[in-house]
């Protein structure tokens, strides 16, 4: 059965060229996941299909309506999809997270716009998650992130499955600098010990490499 990945959007077009293109776009076609779009819109009740309005207590913009948010997503779903309301007051989305997801048999991602949701959407949702210390117009961007963040784990899906386990917070480190053709780019040289053809080597080198930068970039990221 497929990896089922529901999305509740108000703008569902942005996701076309993540459906036909690349990985995602074959794993899609090979239906080792389903890609479900949901516009919330259709579940407002009114004549203008309104799912936002002015926020109580004053301030700026416009904020989303709990009423066909919450109907939406007691329609569409699935039993054992974990919904995930993506918002910049969430915990930090990261790679630990899209294992977890991944051992799953589906998520939901709630994507907002405008000043964002009203609060006691909360309160139907499992986790709220930012992507990063940051604001974007839209949930939209966000939620192809987890999309992509998730779906390169799931069996099938990358060719190659071994370098999933050699990449960047697989272990908590970042990944060791790579190099291709030419050995020499513009008085840029290849280190020697990947040309020496030294595997025990080339490993010890990769591994400082990855002590070093991890150090020098993230010191923040636990070291386990
Ligand atoms: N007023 C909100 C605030 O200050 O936190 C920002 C709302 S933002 C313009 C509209 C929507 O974009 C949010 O409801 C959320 O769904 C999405 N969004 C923006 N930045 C995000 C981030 N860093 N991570 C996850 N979602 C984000």
């Amino acid at each position: 059965m497929s990896y089922r990945f529901d999305i509740l959007t108000l703008f569902p077009a942005l996701f076309d060229g993540l459906r036909q293109e690349s990985l995602i776009g074959k794993a899609l076609e090979t239906q080792i996941i389903a890609l479900e779009l949901h516009n919330w819109r259709r579940f407002a009740t009114d004549r203008h299909s309104t799912v936002d309005d002015a926020p109580f207590g004053g301030g700026a913009g416009l904020v989303l309506k709990p009423d066909p948010l919450v109907k939406c997503l007691r329609e569409v779903v699935p039993p054992g999809s974990r919904k995930i309301l993506l918002s910049p007051s969430g915990r930090p989305f990261n790679q630990k997270l899209a294992h977890e997801w991944s051992q799953l048999s589906g998520i939901t991602l709630i994507c907002g716009r405008y000043e964002g949701f009203d609060q006691r959407i909360e309160s139907h949702v499992d986790e709220v998650i930012s992507i990063g210390d940051f604001v974007l117009n839209g949930g939209e961007v966000a939620a192809m992130a987890v999309v992509e963040a998730v779906a390169r784990l799931l069996p099938g899906v990358i060719g190659n499955a071994e370098s999933l386990t050699e990449e960047s917070f697989a272990d908590g480190l970042l990944e060791y600098p790579q190099y291709t053709r030419p050995r020499d780019f513009e008085g840029q040289t290849v280190p020697d010990v990947l040309l020496s053809g030294n595997h025990a080597e080339i490993a010890k080198w990769r591994l400082a490499q990855r002590v070093a930068r991890t150090r020098a970039m993230r010191p923040d990221l636990p070291k386990d």
